[in-house]
């Protein structure tokens, strides 16, 4: 069984002493194609080396809202530099209003400037929304969406959007925020989105899923965990069980899914 991890951050420093392992594992477990952001100004530089050592590991560059405010002068010049030296993706940019209102404006600016980017170069977008559904809708439906696909990573919005939001293109890519049973809003939008768009991601580091007792895990030195890409196959199996298909039909689809949207 082949997986594709639609969404991680092997460049992190949390992993990097760790992936010549976590990439082993992450082989076991069938993970063979993975997309690999680098957020931030700093994370560009260290991707491609990834490229060379891990084949299968697909990239985006992008500056996330996290980190827009600290942006250098030229940033822009910086990513499209990076963007044609390599056949990657943009990402994961987007707006995030769990930050402080008075970024809002600034990071509609980084974004709009980073989709005119993306068509430009015909590259899809990945994006990061946080309690900002309603805006990026607003936003994009009056400048534009990305001309050549997007996916809307961890999908946190309303199943009411989903149906608006597959209109305008979108592809859902869900972690492991919905292998908890308690998040009915996540699972109820795993339920709605077809088959045909979507995708299964860590976003390892962060979010690790549920992880059954006893599993074996990667942790940091407070004993938090630190997410993986083998742990894909848990997002994996509580997709399946939501949408009560097999576990191989599932990982196939999604791995088409995201040779449809990132070649
Ligand atoms: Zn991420």
């Amino acid at each position: 069984m082949n997986l594709f991890d639609a969404h991680c951050h092997l460049q992190d420093a949390r992993l990097a002493p760790h992936l010549d392992d976590a990439m082993e594992r992450a082989a076991q477990a069938g993970v063979t194609g993975l997309m690999c952001c680098g957020s931030r100004e700093q994370d560009w530089p260290l991707l491609q080396d990834l490229t060379r050592r891990f084949p299968g590991v697909q990239l985006s560059f992008g500056l996330h809202p996290w980190y827009s405010g600290s942006r250098n002068e030229g940033w822009l010049d910086t990513l499209k530099t990076f963007l044609e030296d390599t056949s990657s993706a943009v990402g994961e940019i987007g707006l995030d209003h769990a930050l402080d209102k008075a970024t809002f404006a600034d990071q509609e600016t980084v974004l709009l400037a980073q989709i005119h980017l993306a068509n430009e170069l015909h590259r899809p977008v990945t994006f990061h929304c946080r309690q900002a559904w309603g805006r990026l809708l607003e936003l994009l439906d009056e400048t534009g969406w990305p001309a050549h696909g997007f996916a809307l990573h961890s999908y946190s919005g309303s199943v009411d959007l989903v149906q608006p939001l597959i209109r305008r293109g979108a592809f859902f890519s869900f972690s492991g925020a919905i292998t908890f049973e308690q998040n009915r809003k996540g699972r109820d939008a795993v339920a709605a989105v077809p088959l045909d768009c979507l995708l299964i991601e860590t976003d390892a580091p962060d979010l690790p899923p549920f992880l059954p007792p006893g599993a074996g895990c990667l942790r940091d030195l407070n004993g938090k965990v630190i997410n993986e890409p083998t742990h894909l196959t848990e997002v994996l199996k509580t997709v399946a069980q939501i949408k009560s298909i097999p576990e191989l039909e599932l990982a196939k689809t999604t791995v088409s899914n995201a040779h449809s949207l990132w070649q």
